[in-house]
């Protein structure tokens, strides 16, 4: 009994986190997608998901993490690796600090452990809210590391995308995390281990070209824009209108670039079908 009091507790405090960070303070709020007016407690109940509509908003990385994992629970591993300016970039050492302050993030990514469905697996993901999740050298290398441990303890990985691409602040030094973390995720492949890519509102830039696409199932949320440059750059550049929809998850899945589109709702209950499934023959002896 006690277990579901705990249970019903860790759920609450996880709708609480997932709403706090992105939605707009008023008690009304005002759908961005289907312009509704619709009461912030439903959106929240419906974790950051409009009631009407089904747009997804967007939920900082520790909520995340409370939404798919057992008990709400994880360990978060590699905490101490911090961006530096190692081109002394103007203002850049401010921008840090102030992402830091405001999200309690020392990085744009988190690297956790912990069980989904009762499978220990690693998950890593990049929290829009500090630089808009953009890949620095030490994004890059949390990434790696985590990674690399994944491959030691033969474990299951899961990342969870959301990102405007490059830490322009970095220059080449972001552009190098590209070749770095796939490169540690062909390791991970020799081995035979499952990479599970999740993209979430927005998966963009170097991010979108290196490691999120590299999943051996690639995951999306509904809505989620996808892509290289943006949408505007492209039509700019080619002078010519683009398609509707282009760039977002439901174009994506049937243009045959992602392989499920999972409401945030059935994200947790997905991942643990997929953990259990690539467990194989030995699934039926542990459950
Ligand atoms: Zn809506």
């Amino acid at each position: 009994m006690t277990h579901v009091f705990e249970k019903r507790r860790n759920r609450l405090r996880a709708m609480k986190e997932l709403s706090e960070s992105y939605l707009p303070p008023e008690q009304v709020i005002t759908c961005p997608s289907c312009g509704q007016e619709v009461a912030r407690e439903e959106v929240e109940r419906a974790l950051s998901v409009c009631p009407a509509c089904g747009h997804h908003f967007p939920i900082s990385g520790p909520a995340r993490l409370r939404l798919v994992m057992d008990g709400a629970k994880y360990r978060e591993l590699y905490r101490h690796v911090q961006a530096g300016n190692p081109l002394d970039f103007p203002g850049y050492d401010d921008k840090l600090r102030a992402a830091q302050e405001k999200t309690g993030l020392d990085e744009a990514v988190i690297v956790a452990t912990g069980e989904i469905g009762g499978r220990r697996c690693v998950a890593c993901v990049l929290d829009s809210r500090f630089m808009m999740g953009s890949m620095s050298a030490a994004v890059g290398e949390k990434l790696t590391l985590g990674i690399e441990y994944t491959v030691r303890r033969a474990l299951p990985l899961i990342i969870f995308s959301a990102s405007g691409g490059a830490r322009m602040q970095e220059g080449i030094l972001s552009l190098m995390q590209m070749a770095k973390t796939s490169a540690a995720l062909a390791k991970l492949s020799q081995k035979g281990l499952l990479y599970i890519s999740v993209l979430t509102d927005p998966t963009m830039g170097g991010v979108t070209a290196s490691f999120a696409s590299l999943g051996d199932v690639i995951l999306a949320e509904p809505g989620a824009l996808i892509g290289f440059a943006g949408p505007r750059v492209i039509e700019q550049t080619i002078g010519q209108s683009l398609p509707e929809g282009f760039q977002r998850a439901e174009f994506l899945m049937e243009h045959g670039f992602i392989d499920a589109i999972v409401p945030r709702s059935g994200l947790r209950d997905a991942l643990a079908k997929l953990l259990m499934l690539h467990e194989g023959g030995t699934a039926w002896r542990k459950h």
